[in-house]
C-alpha cells in the first residue's frame, strides 16, 4: 500500500515533504545547464559546432535551433522553453546614441529591472547571488513549492532519531496505519475502536491526544520534566504543545523533541500491545520513554 503522494515525498523538508530528489527536475537543471554554458561559454569548441549545424539566432533571447536538425541540442532547447525562467543582463556601457536611446526606450517595454553598469557584458543566473547557474536554484524555482505551515519544520534537533521524524511526518500528514486509517482504505481489520482504551475510534487525533492512556502520559511527562502542563485537544495541539510548556526557547525546543519521541513511544507500545500482546499500558510508555538512556542524559542536562 502506498501511503504518501511521490510529489509530497520530493517536496522539500522546509516545504513539508522528505526532501528526496526528483529525477525528472534533476534531468531538467541538468539540460538547463547546457542553456547556460552556451551562453557563457562563447569561444567553446562545442559551441562553435552548434551554432555551425542550427545556425545563428538573429535575436539575443534566442539560441539558434534548427527544426528539422535531430540530436540531443534540440530536446535541450524544448525544456529551456518550458523551464519559462526569464533572462536578464547588465550593459557594459551607457547609451550614446540617438538610435541606441529609441532601441532601449522600446526594450524597456519587454524588461522590468534594467540596470546599466561599466562591466563587461555578461549573462547573469539572478536565481544565485554569484550570477552564476546553478542546478540547485534551477531545481528549486522549477518545483514551484508553496510554503506550508511551520508546523511541518519538525526536522532540527540533532539528538532526535531520524526515525522518530520521519514518524512524526507521516503522523502529521496522517498517513499512519492506525485502525481508522485502514478502514478508509478498505483494509478489513477487526475493529475500529483504539488498541489502548478499546472504546474510541482509533484515529491520528484520537490516538495521541484523546485518548485516556496518552493523556496520562502526557500528565506524567509535564511532571517528570518538571514544566507546564501539556494538554491537547488533536494532534496539531500536540506539535504546538512545546510553546506553553517554558519561557526558554531552548528549553521548549527540547520538550518539542521529547513529546516527538514519546509519540513515538506511544505507537510502539500500541503496535506491541496488537501484534505481541504488550500491555499498552501507561506504564509501558513511560517505561520505554525512560528507557531511552541517551534521551533521557540529555533532557536532564538541559531542561
Ligand atoms: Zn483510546
Amino acid at each position: 500500500m502506498h501511503w504518501v503522494a511521490w510529489d509530497l515525498v520530493t517536496r522539500s523538508k522546509k516545504n513539508g515533504g522528505l526532501g528526496i530528489g526528483k529525477l525528472k527536475l534533476v534531468n531538467e537543471a541538468l539540460l538547463a545547464k547546457w542553456a547556460w554554458r552556451y551562453r557563457s561559454e562563447i569561444t567553446s569548441m562545442w559551441r562553435k559546432v552548434v551554432t555551425a549545424c542550427h545556425g545563428k539566432s538573429r535575436k539575443w533571447f534566442d539560441f539558434p535551433c534548427n527544426a528539422t536538425s535531430t540530436g540531443v541540442w534540440k530536446n535541450i532547447m524544448r525544456s529551456e522553453s518550458k523551464t519559462g525562467i526569464d533572462v536578464n543582463w547588465s550593459w557594459s556601457r551607457a547609451i550614446f546614441s540617438q538610435e541606441e536611446m529609441a532601441e532601449l526606450a522600446e526594450a524597456s517595454v519587454v524588461l522590468a529591472g534594467l540596470a546599466t553598469s561599466d562591466t563587461k557584458d555578461s549573462w547573469k543566473w539572478t536565481l544565485e547571488d554569484s550570477g552564476i547557474f546553478s542546478t540547485s536554484s534551477f531545481k528549486k524555482a522549477a518545483s514551484n513549492q508553496a510554503p506550508v505551515d511551520p508546523i511541518y519544520r519538525i526536522w532540527t534537533g540533532g539528538w532526535i532519531p531520524a526515525k522518530c521524524k520521519i514518524f512524526m511526518w507521516r503522523v502529521l500528514i496522517d498517513r499512519i496505519p492506525t485502525r481508522n486509517a485502514l478502514a478508509r482504505r478498505n483494509v478489513t481489520v477487526d475493529s475500529e475502536n483504539c488498541a489502548f482504551c478499546g472504546v474510541l475510534t482509533e484515529s491520528v487525533d484520537h490516538l495521541f491526544s484523546g485518548c485516556e492512556t496518552v493523556c496520562a502520559v502526557w500528565v506524567w511527562l509535564s511532571d517528570w520534566a518538571k514544566i507546564n502542563p501539556l494538554f491537547a485537544f488533536s494532534f496539531k495541539d500536540v506539535m504546538l504543545m512545546h510553546k506553553g510548556a517554558s519561557e526558554d526557547k531552548r528549553a521548549r525546543l527540547i520538550i518539542r523533541g521529547l513529546i516527538m519521541v514519546t509519540c513515538w513511544c506511544v505507537w510502539k507500545a500500541r503496535n506491541n500491545k496488537i501484534f505481541s500482546n504488550g500491555r499498552g499500558s501507561v506504564e509501558e510508555i513511560i517505561g520505554e520513554v525512560k528507557s531511552l538512556d541517551f534521551f533521557v542524559a540529555k533532557v536532564q542536562v538541559q531542561v
